[in-house]
């Protein structure tokens, strides 16, 4: 995830030199921000226009007869202006096309159209990037055409003051940092606040800073709650392809990676954890400024984490954050931005020493020695996307074991404090700690050491409830009364979980995954592997420290009743260790920034969780496993839709907001593997490891994307496969929806060694435009099976083969996402 929170606008800033500096240069974020918010609308500068438009990368905006108000200059920029329609005849219209059919169908679901062009009544611009001189451009172009409307202005600024700083209130420290940049290009945005005739309020929103993405997104009520829509959320062509206009880039242009501002390395953290479970920390990090100067320096944190003091070269620095607003989840964590403003820019390509003093709580009790983390990546100020060390100094209770990322360097007691540092060899994107009153195994595999723990005690939540067994005692308290003989109920305490059960197989198969994933991806980057467990259902695989569910370490047998169905207890007993090992590589030697390439950092560790198992216990298990991902994918909704059919893989979170989260998980976890899977069989074996392998050399502390992925896979595919073919294969089943039914038939004619298999395919049930290459198997009774792909479209595809012998089997076989 880049770090620029698309919904929670923030960002960096550089001192503007442009020409004298006007009257009241602010010296500081809070003053400047002042400054923005009692600015307003400034009546001399409303305009009656006719036929004004002007483009914003994908965004087409026809102003086409209305009254055009700009706000008041703060230093010296206007950051807003509003077009309204509010005149007779008056009239406004928005044009986007977005570039890739995922994403125009996306559009589609919430608007009906697959292209937006809608009429408008309002437009409120907020404009920090190249737009406002681009708008400023087409309106001195309109000459005598645009005549300035003082009176009129009086009245809009009236109206439309408490509205603009409503909308810009939150995005303060956003446009602070605009303000001071000197590269509006770079780092601007350009919001499009709409109203609009049929689709109500919406907006559309370019960000520079995020790599000029486009997103288009609605707020709505949804059971009470207020939520948005993200409508489409895209590159745009600018970006992704070569001619403007294509309506899909086919050969995949690997998107830049990022144009950071500044960079962090070197962290150093001490922090202290108190016997209420409070942290308190210093965390202090290197920042290498680029190629311009900056001012203004944004990080992320924890919610729960209060940033209390900044340090810049020793000397405070000013510190902004905007408590009211909602920040981002990541991780299942809720993060915030704030800002370490300068009180000068920092000097191009100079080293400074950034330092943070903060507290918070994001330790939870679980029962007795039992704690559940809850900030794992986002405990310090960091930015998602960069990869630093890390050197972790932690003082804490000393019946406790902290465990961190890293190697360990230091581990002793002090008084009634214990002491624990880790430091890492490498860089990564993360770093988290975890503690508890700890069982420990530890070994070395594929030159890696590793250290699984585990609780001693078991949490709460995993305590068997008292029940009672015998006849059923009488409500009524038994009374004395002679003779009466009164039933005595029996109290049974069925057998507690012992939540170390599993610690030498949960041992035994980290060092078995690290040595099988090593040798087929290369080692992994960390010198230390840590595994602790974390209560919940859930894993997590940062750099170097695995948070492994509570669930993998007790027996099958007593896990709760929910998780005995035999595809959970493969995915606690066989695949949670491997998947969250597999993020080792997938997550922390590469990492991707944007949600609709998160997928594929999700895939690849699954899928190579699913290698292991196939490894371990053979195709025949991974198949089942398989099978259970395309079950669930059929799996219909209560609106009678399947779970498959709800969006393609990479709308990534925005598939959470389907009827349910469990949409978002079969399609990330299932179909990604079997996405992986199927590429695998196309390409070959040797062809995908290779493809696997080479992601992570070629991207290694590098953010990936999608179509990243696709080049790659283009480039290393194998003889028989064309590139074109490797693009249908992304396009149907990476950018769209489907699962089809199909039907082989065939015949064989003349006898060996000149057999003639000659067929067709039929595919039905997943629209006219998809498109995959179905292998059919033709199975001899002496050798290996022979695979011949057939393109399928909807109707008729034909194929036909020369054999050596006569087949005894031609089927479709099991391993391709079809319907059975
Ligand atoms: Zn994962």
């Amino acid at each position: 995830m880049l770090r620029f929170a698309l919904f929670l606008l923030v960002a960096n800033a550089v001192y503007a030199f442009q020409g004298p500096p006007p009257a009241a240069v602010p010296s500081t974020a809070a003053d400047l921000a002042r400054l923005i918010r009692e600015s307003g609308m400034d009546p001399a500068e409303c305009y009656r226009v006719r036929d004004l438009s002007f483009v914003k990368d994908d965004i087409k905006l026809y102003l086409n007869d209305g009254y055009l108000i700009f706000s008041k200059p703060v230093m010296g920029q206007r950051l807003s202006a509003i077009f309204t329609t509010d005149v007779e005849g008056g009239d406004g219209e928005v044009i986007v096309i977005p570039p890739t059919r995922s994403e125009r169908q996306s559009l589609a679901a919430f608007t009906q159209s697959p292209n937006l062009d809608e009429h408008v009544k309002t437009i409120l611009m907020i404009l920090t990037d190249d737009s406002m001189a681009v708008l400023r451009t087409a309106l001195e172009q309109q000459g005598e055409a645009a005549k300035k409307a003082p009176s009129a202005g009086a009245l809009l600024a009236e109206h439309w003051d408490p509205v603009v700083a409503n909308i810009s209130g939150p995005m303060q420290m956003r446009l602070v940092a605009d303000l001071w940049s000197v590269r509006p290009g770079k780092t601007g945005l350009a919001l499009f606040v709409i109203s609009g005739a049929t689709l109500g309020n919406f907006d559309i929103l370019s960000d520079a800073r995020s790599n000029h993405r486009m997103i288009m997104r609605q707020r709505v009520e949804r059971d009470g709650r207020d939520e948005i829509n993200v409508w489409t959320d895209f590159l745009p062509r600018r970006i992704t392809s070569k001619t403007s206009g294509d309506q899909r880039p086919l050969a995949p242009r690997p998107a830049p990676q990022p144009d950071w501002e500044f960079t962090l390395s070197n962290y150093r953290i001490d922090a202290e954890i108190a016997n209420d479970l409070g942290v308190r920390a210093v965390t202090r990090v290197s920042a290498q400024i680029g190629p311009d100067p900056v001012r203004a320096f944004p990080f992320d944190i924890a919610r729960n984490m209060q940033v209390s003091a900044v340090r810049i070269d020793g000397a405070p620095a000013e510190l902004m954050r905007d408590e009211s607003l909602r920040g981002r989840i990541r991780g299942g964590t809720e993060e915030v931005e704030f800002l370490a403003v300068s009180p000068v820019p920092l000097l191009p390509g100079s080293k400074h020493e950034f330092e943070f003093v903060h507290h918070g709580n994001v330790i939870a009790t679980r029962g007795d020695g039992v704690y559940f983390v809850s900030a794992r990546g986002s405990w310090y100020p960091h930015i998602p996307g960069q990869f630093a060390t890390y050197d972790l100094n932690f003082r804490y209770p000393k019946r406790l074991t902290l465990v961190a990322a890293g190697d360990p360097v230091e581990d002793r007691i002090d008084g009634d404090s214990r002491i624990t540092r880790r430091r890492m060899n490498a860089a990564v994107g993360a770093a988290g700690f975890n503690l508890g009153i700890y069982e420990k195994v530890t070994g070395t595999a594929a030159g890696v050491n590793f250290e699984v723990y585990g609780n001693r005690n078991l949490e709460e939540s995993l305590r068997p409830p008292v029940t009672l067994s015998g006849p059923t005692p009488s409500p009524q308290l038994p009374t004395r009364a002679r003779g009466a003989r009164v039933a005595q109920p029996s109290m049974t305490i069925p057998f507690a979980p012992d939540p170390l059960a599993r610690l030498s197989a949960v041992a035994g198969d980290v060092a078995a995954s690290l040595e099988f994933f090593s040798g087929m991806f290369g080692p992994p980057v960390m010198k230390t592997l840590t595994v602790a467990p974390i209560p919940g259902g859930f894993g997590q695989g940062f750099p170097g420290l695995v948070y492994l569910s509570t669930f993998a370490y007790i027996d099958s047998v007593s896990r709760p009743a929910a998780l005995r169905d035999a595809r959970e207890q493969v995915f606690y007993s066989d695949l949670m260790v491997p998947h969250e090992v597999g993020h080792q590589w997938w997550g922390s030697v590469i990492s991707t920034a944007h949600s609709e390439d998160e997928w594929l950092l999700e895939a690849l560790a699954n899928y190579s969780s699913l290698l292991w198992l196939e490894k371990k216990k053979g195709v025949k298990e991974m198949g089942a496993v398989l099978n259970g991902y395309r079950s669930e994918l059929l799996e219909k909704d209560s609106q009678g839709k399947t779970y498959e059919s709800a969006g393609p893989i990479v709308w990534g979170e925005r598939l959470n907001s389907q009827p349910s989260t469990r949409t978002w998980r079969a399609i990330t976890y299932g179909k990604g593997s079997w996405i992986m899977h199927m590429l695998r069989r196309r390409m070959g074996d040797e062809a995908f490891f290779k493809l696997l392998a080479e992601l992570r050399r070629r991207y290694e502390f590098k953010l990936v994307t999608t179509a990243d992925f696709q080049a790659l896979a283009r480039e290393l595919r194998p003889k028989g496969l064309s590139a074109e073919g490797v693009d249908a294969f992304f396009d149907n089943w990476v950018y769209a929806t489907g699962i089809p039914t199909l039907k082989l038939r065939y015949t064989v004619s003349g006898v060996a060694p000149a057999v003639k298999l000659s067929g067709s395919i039929d595919q039905s049930g997943a629209g006219d435009d998809f498109s995959m290459d179905a292998p059919v198997e033709v199975q001899f009774a002496k050798g290996p099976p022979q695979t011949i792909w057939v393109r399928t479209t909807g109707d008729d595809n034909t194929f036909t083969a020369n054999l050596r012998q006569l087949p005894v089997r031609v089927v479709i076989p099991d391993d391709v996402l079809v319907k059975k």
